[in-house]
């Protein structure tokens, strides 16, 4: 056999050298994409279930990237998490997805709100909290329109945030909603402690409502739990007319999901809010 040279150490199978080599590539590509600009959002749209009216949007980052065309977030937010890229990019989402909001309201296209996915590592940024006020204060959103989406597992994590810092994010105003929840542990204390407005229930749960006597059992119990505690309650992946049913008869206020639009490019939003309001 042919003997490896000193430095041809061995370490990774092929499969994990190809698996680490495409995130050494993503990584410095990130770095890159936010000077080039290849960041874009899409919006999905948020629909109350008494009135039938789009009342929100979540803000969904898509990287254009020159070559690879359009990659999901779901090849780079990891990677982003990993390197602390997230932060800058985090702030580039929160400003966009803000001053596009404005931009809608100011056109007259309704008073809606906009929710933008925080990662766990922003929370152990200084300048989350600054990083939010200043990007109200320069695009004039109000802070009611700005919905900040947590995740379960931040709760659980070496990064909890102080129940101080959540208790400041609110008193400025914006709104705080607990995202894929009943994915994570199953401590409930959390809700109790941080000042929470909104629980979106996960998609694994509502794909089977209309098959599963036990997700449908779980789904109306996250209702009536977030309705006790006086919280609003999303459901996101709705894809079909049965889930939609069953979610507006346990009395779910809110829906998100593919029967009612994919995420959307800015453009594509603003033509449905148009057709929707008759302009
Ligand atoms: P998420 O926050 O749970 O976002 C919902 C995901 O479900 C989106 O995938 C959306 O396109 C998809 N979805 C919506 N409705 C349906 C449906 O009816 N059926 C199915 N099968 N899927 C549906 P997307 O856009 O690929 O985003 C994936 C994840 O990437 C997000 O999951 C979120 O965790 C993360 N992400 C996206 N944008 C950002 C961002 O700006 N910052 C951070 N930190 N994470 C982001
Ligand atoms: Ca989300
Ligand atoms: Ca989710
Ligand atoms: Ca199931």
């Amino acid at each position: 056999a042919k003997k490896l040279g000193r430095n041809n150490f061995q370490f990774y199978t092929p499969a994990m050298n190809e698996e680490s080599l495409e995130r050494v590539r993503i990584e410095s590509a990130l770095r890159n994409a936010l000077e080039r600009n290849e960041f874009v959002l899409h919006y999905q749209p948020q629909v109350d279930l008494k009135t039938g009216q789009i009342v929100g949007m979540e803000a969904l980052i898509r990287w254009k990237h020159p070559e690879l065309g359009m990659v999901p977030p779901t090849r780079f937010i990891g990677v982003a998490e990993d390197t602390g890229l997230i932060v800058p990019i985090g702030a580039w989402v929160m400003r966009t997805a803000c001053a596009q909001n404005k931009a809608w309201q100011d056109a007259g296209l309704g008073n809606l709100r906009v929710a933008v996915n925080l990662s766990a590592r922003q929370f152990s940024a200084a300048e989350l909290l600054p990083g939010i006020e200043q990007v109200l204060a320069e695009t004039g959103l109000e802070p009611s329109c700005l919905e900040l989406e947590l995740t379960e597992s931040l709760f659980m994590s070496d990064v909890t945030p102080a129940v101080d810092l959540l208790h400041r994010m609110k008193s400025l105003g914006v709104k705080l909603s607990i995202d894929d929840f009943g994915t994570g542990y199953s401590s409930f204390s959390y809700l109790s402690r941080f000042p929470i407005d909104v629980l979106k229930i996960d998609r694994s749960f509502v794909n089977d409502i209309t098959h599963d006597a036990n997700d449908a059992a779980i789904v109306a119990s996250i209702i009536t739990l977030a309705h006790n505690l006086r919280l609003s309650v999303i459901a996101e992946g709705v894809e079909t007319a049965e889930q939609l049913d069953y979610l507006r008869q346990q009395g779910c206020d809110e829906m998100q999901g593919y029967y009612f639009s994919r995420p959307l490019p800015a453009q594509d939003f603003e033509q449905l809010l148009r057709q929707r309001r008759g302009l």
